[in-house]
């Protein structure tokens, strides 16, 4: 069977951690989506990682870490990313790459300079990894796929016309340096010694496991208002980050994803920019920021410093219907304990008028939050394993949440480490 863990909110809700636990009982664990623009932290036996291409799977010898032909794969990322696993201790994990993910090209990375560069105070805020080029090219078919670098013929003709297209850019554009097709084709023939060992068919690989009756987790990257479609456009990533692109990401029929565990961060935190209803700022933001996740909330990739804000009711509750969510993972919950109130959103108010329906970007815009003050548990829950033994603010601060999301919160995670999870029955399940 198929399991996903996805994000409900802006990216970094511990995604990482809940994968890395659920992978115990994994066969396969599977990237379908983004490339290596954001970071997943895991904490364990071998150390503290922060990995942005690598899934979560790859500190387990029982599991085949594969990356998905919705990935977006930067080849010496990748590379050396197995080289500092392996080099802190971490066994060899077994990897396969899919013949039909396609590659970061390295002009796709200053591609993504250059643009920034041009929009000055209008730009995005992309971290510059080449992800909105290299999802463009795909869709504008002309991208490569890992499978081309073993067509030699074919390669370098591809290479000579996407090129020329790119020096007009770049030339006429940009002002920048031109690119070289031998250059170029001499770089994408050390990616190609690099992938070869691991190249595959993943879906028929993918296909032939479910049949033997394997797990499969697909791990999520960022959250769903970042995705393409359904986030807050277009201040969001250039792939689609809800589970259902798991299907199309990793190859699999969409019914075989039976299990939907979005994982929700007991506060929010955004990277970049956009319309982040809930935010708080100065000191109150500071104090939260430098509490927040495992060692403050600064961007695995970029240590850069997060937006932080409260739990956004409506955001998550959106987050979690687009998933189409069984089970919440709620996350980064021991954090709060150092608050006496703690104020969530419970609705937007938008020209005056109040909704719990998360809008559309305009909209968004105008939204005011609606907030309604829980009272704080004022203590450490980390270390507790059984629901009831947590402080009944804390519960109580947990089963509000859940009624307001209504999607049912089985998980609640109390610590960055695989062991500090509680599992939770629900009424909502
Ligand atoms: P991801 O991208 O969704 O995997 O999230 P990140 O790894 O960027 O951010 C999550 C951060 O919070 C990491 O530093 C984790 O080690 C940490 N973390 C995850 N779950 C918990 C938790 O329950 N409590 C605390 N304190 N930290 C957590």
């Amino acid at each position: 069977m198929v399991k996903a863990v996805v994000g409900a909110n802006w990216g970094d809700e511990g995604k990482g951690k809940i994968t890395d636990m659920l992978a115990q009982n994994a066969d396969i664990v599977v990237r379908f989506q983004g490339g290596a623009n954001a970071g997943h932290t895991i904490k364990n036996k071998y150390g503290k990682f922060a990995l942005h291409s690598l899934p979560s799977g790859v500190f387990y010898d029982h599991t085949t870490s594969v990356i998905g032909n919705g990935v977006a794969l930067n080849v010496p990322i990748f590379f050396n990313e197995i080289k500092s696993i392996t080099e802190k201790g971490v066994p060899m994990p077994k990897i396969m790459i899919s013949e039909r993910a396609q590659i970061v090209m390295p002009y796709h990375i200053l591609f993504d300079q250059y643009e920034e560069e041009r929009l000055g105070g209008k730009a995005f805020g992309s971290t510059k990894s080449g992800i909105a080029p290299f999802y463009s090219d795909k869709f504008a078919k002309i991208g490569f796929q890992v499978n081309e670098l073993f067509d030699d013929e074919g390669l370098k003709d591809k290479l000579k016309s996407v090129v020329a297209t790119k020096n007009v850019l770049l030339e006429h554009l940009y002002h920048k340096p031109l690119l070289d097709v031998d250059e170029l084709y001499a770089t994408l023939m050390e990616y190609k010694e690099m992938v070869k060992p691991y190249v595959g068919d993943v879906s028929a690989f993918l296909d032939k496991a479910l049949k033997e009756g394997k797990t499969v987790l697909l791990e999520g990257q960022l959250g769903t208002l970042k995705d393409t479609d359904h986030g807050i456009y277009p201040m969001v990533t250039s792939s689609n980050t809800i589970a259902a692109y798991g299907a199309v990401g990793a190859g699999v029929p969409p019914y075989e994803i039976k299990e939907i565990i979005t994982v929700c961060k007991a506060y929010s935190s955004a990277v970049g920019g956009g319309a982040f209803v809930s935010e708080i700022f100065d000191a109150e933001a500071e104090e939260l920021r430098n509490r927040g996740g495992d060692g403050g909330e600064y961007g695995a990739t970029t240590g850069r410093p997060r937006r932080v804000g409260w739990f956004d009711c409506v955001a998550s509750k959106y987050g979690c219907r687009l998933q189409g969510t069984t089970d919440v993972a709620f996350t980064v919950l021991d954090v709060l304990g150092y608050l006496d109130e703690i104020p969530v959103c419970v609705a937007y108010d938008i020209d005056g008028e109040q909704t719990t329906d998360f809008p559309v970007t305009y909209k968004l815009e105008k939204a005011k939050p609606v907030l309604k003050t829980l009272p704080g548990w004022k203590c450490d829950i980390t270390g507790i394993r059984e629901y009831d033994q947590l402080p009944e603010n804390c519960r109580k601060y947990i089963e509000f949440v859940e009624q307001q999301i209504g999607y049912p919160i089985t998980m609640v995670s109390n610590g960055p480490s695989r062991e500090d999870i509680i599992y939770r029955k629900s009424a909502l399940k």
